[in-house]
């Protein structure tokens, strides 16, 4: 699978998917990820790629044409309609279920706004105006690396062990992962669940599960369809 990162800053993102499993899964052909200056597509020979807003108001508003432009020389060099994103905190809300929906896209590409935003018409040509969260991030950037990472788990063979990912939290349905323990088997006071320790792999599994509903119901009451406040507000 293709990803192709459209940004002003390029150089932030690069470090991040230069390690861990994503640097392996590159390397074995699995993904490609493939970052862009924005700039170098401004029709502006000075590199612009903002204005004021019409209607007035503080701040810049990314013009339409670099990321048209963007989109359309993406489209001509991988010869097939990429899945075009923007991510936007007034998109839809990114989910596993998404990243398995991504991930049997050949292509992704995934536009990063600045500023107070881009330009809405941007939308004309994006297939999804995506959102990681009901909060406002600075940029698109951490969004962009949030859904590789999170599509590049679902692509077959970048997680070499499937079970680890099938038991993650939201992988099949809207249900947390389980607690999870290591060594060592008191750590200042606090044991390991005996039942861990039993070698009763059905006991194990019932555990697991009880704690994963347990969770669920304790931090997201919403996957369960219930209005119940969550443990902890801000
Ligand atoms: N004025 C915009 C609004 O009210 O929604 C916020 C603009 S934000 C400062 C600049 C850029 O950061 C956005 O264009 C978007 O690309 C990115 N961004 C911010 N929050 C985001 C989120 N929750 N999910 C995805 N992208 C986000």
């Amino acid at each position: 699978m293709r990803f192709d990162i459209v940004t002003l800053f390029p150089e932030m993102l690069r470090p991040f998917f230069a390690q861990g499993i994503l640097l392996g899964a590159q390397e074995k052909g699995l993904i490609e990820i493939h970052l862009h200056d924005l700039r170098a597509f401004a029709p502006d020979p000075r590199g612009i790629v903002d204005d004021r807003p019409f209607g007035g108001g503080a701040g810049m508003v990314m013009r339409p044409e670099p990321f048209a432009r963007a989109v359309e020389a993406l489209a001509q060099e991988i010869r097939t309609k990429p899945f075009v994103v923007l991510l936007s905190a007034q998109g839809v809300l990114f989910t596993q279920a998404w990243a398995k929906r991504f991930a049997r896209e050949r292509a992704l590409v995934l536009l990063c706004g600045r500023y107070e935003g881009v330009d809405e018409r941007v939308l004309s040509f994006c297939d999804l105006e995506l959102s990681i969260g009901d909060y406002v991030l600075a940029g698109g950037e951490l969004a962009a690396a949030i859904v590789v990472e999170a599509t590049a788990r679902m692509v077959p063979g970048v997680v070499g062990r499937y079970d680890s990912v099938a038991t993650d939290s939201f992988f099949s349905g809207p249900r947390l992962g389980f607690p999870q323990y290591t060594r060592p088997r008191l750590f200042r006071g606090l044991p390991v669940p005996d039942v861990l320790l039993s070698g009763d792999h059905a006991r194990i599994r019932r555990f697991r599960e009880k704690e994963a509903w347990k969770k669920t119901l304790r931090h997201r009451p919403d996957l369960l369809g219930l209005r119940l406040p969550p443990a902890g507000e801000p």
